[in-house]
């Protein structure tokens, strides 16, 4: 047996190693491990400094999860869009591949909660059929392995499965969605990343939701999947108590950076049943990307989307920018807060004598003009010639009445 292997079987699991580790109360600790069982790691466990830190928030089950039935059971839909069992096709060109219920960590937040845990809830025998659905599917070009935690499948087992992804012709990308390298990074052995390489391309998606996770073994585990030639890419999730503070959000991303993983998103929390006890306001992630961009080298700022519930996808949101927008210039301000106009191309060519003045009218914070109230430091400046010919609903003046600025 590999070491990862014993650290899982030594993981906390049972209802009397969460009365006597953690103190919960063992009526709610039975109904918890109905609920969804836990898994703690020996590794994941060590890097809890005290109780109700960040750390331990995402790994010990908690009585809220009891008081929150109402969220949805499947928030994103996966089952609706799902063919054949183990696949969801939502994408036209990209599927979601099922190819286990077990995780090195049962992380409390989790959407997939009814497909993960016990060993049936997602069966091997299945995969015939999911397989099948993928050779037929000429349309599809990126596969998503993910579960589960796929890297929880045997090297004999996983190399299966990538030989007859790759023996599928039109499959140009598989992506391997893991957990692992934050929550047991000794699952990533030299062994692993010499067999993975044989597929290339192959990448790695992995979840760090918190600078505390990025430890030297963590670290070891990303240069070794880099140093094979796997991107290895990032998904935090924003959550109430864990990272939902832009200070901790920038360390977590730049070490994400020094460890040679690229933070690629960070989601809103899933409406997910038992877990919105860890959702925040969309004001706050809003607020967490304003004090990144710009404050940080754009390689460490993930996508900040939502998935929509329902199935509707990805969908990007944005701090407010652009204030106003019309035929003929965008009005946006800067990281800073500082106000700037960019003229729109007419027939391939910005019109130089289009002054554009532009009034900051009131300002959220009450404090009036923010000192720029004509063109603003970076507009295009020269006021003199507004007797130019005006296009047509050209406006003399552009009132900006949302500018919640300065605060960065
Ligand atoms: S590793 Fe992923 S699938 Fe497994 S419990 Fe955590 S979030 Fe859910």
């Amino acid at each position: 047996m590999e070491l990862w292997q014993q650290m899982v079987r030594d993981s906390v699991h049972s209802v009397d190693q969460l009365v006597e580790k953690f103190g919960i109360d063992r009526t709610v600790a039975e109904g918890l491990d109905e609920f969804f069982q836990a898994r703690i790691n020996p590794y994941y466990l060590s890097l809890i400094r005290e109780p109700g830190d960040p750390i331990w928030r995402q790994c010990v089950p908690d009585k809220a999860e009891l008081d929150d039935m109402d969220g949805f059971e499947d928030p994103l839909q996966e089952d609706r869009m799902s063919p054949v069992p183990n696949i969801t096709h939502r994408y036209p060109d990209r599927a979601l591949f099922l190819t286990t219920s077990q995780c090195g960590m049962y992380c409390r937040f989790c959407t997939r909660k009814r497909k993960v845990g016990n060993s049936d809830k997602i069966s091997m025998k299945e995969l015939e059929s999911a397989f099948k659905y993928l050779e037929k599917h000429t349309e599809i070009r990126d596969v998503i392995m993910s579960g589960g935690d796929p890297l929880m499948l045997t090297d004999v087992m996983l190399e299966k499965i990538l030989k007859r992804l790759r023996s599928i012709p039109h499959i140009e990308i598989i992506r391997i969605g893991s957990k692992m390298p934050c929550v047991l990074p000794q699952r990533i052995t030299q062994k692993l990343v010499d067999m993975i390489k044989k597929y290339h391309p192959v990448y790695v998606n992995t979840h760090f939701n918190h600078p505390w996770e990025i430890t030297p073994e963590s670290t070891k585990a990303c240069e070794m999947l880099a140093n094979a030639g796997i991107p290895v890419s990032n998904q935090a999730v924003l959550m109430k108590g864990v990272n939902d503070n832009a200070e901790v959000m920038r360390e977590l991303f730049t070490k994400l950076l020094k460890i040679r993983v690229r933070p690629y998103y960070l989601y809103m929390a899933d409406e997910t049943r038992g877990a919105n006890h860890f959702r925040t306001s969309l004001d706050k992630g809003l607020e967490i990307m304003q004090k990144l961009r710009g404050h940080t080298s754009g390689l460490a700022i993930p996508h900040f989307v939502i998935d929509a519930p329902g199935g509707g996808g990805k969908i990007p949101i944005l701090p407010q920018y652009v204030l106003h927008r019309d035929e003929d210039r965008v009005v946006m301000k800067n990281y800073k807060g500082e106000i700037f106009v960019y003229r729109e191309a007419h027939n391939g060519e910005a019109k130089p004598e289009i002054n554009v003045p532009i009034e900051i009218v009131e300002k959220k914070n009450g404090n009036g003009s923010n000192g720029n109230g004509s063109n603003g430091n970076g507009s295009n400046g020269n006021g003199s010639n507004g007797s130019s010919k005006k296009p047509k609903n050209y406006k003399e003046k552009v009132e900006v009445t949302e500018v919640a600025t300065s605060n960065n």
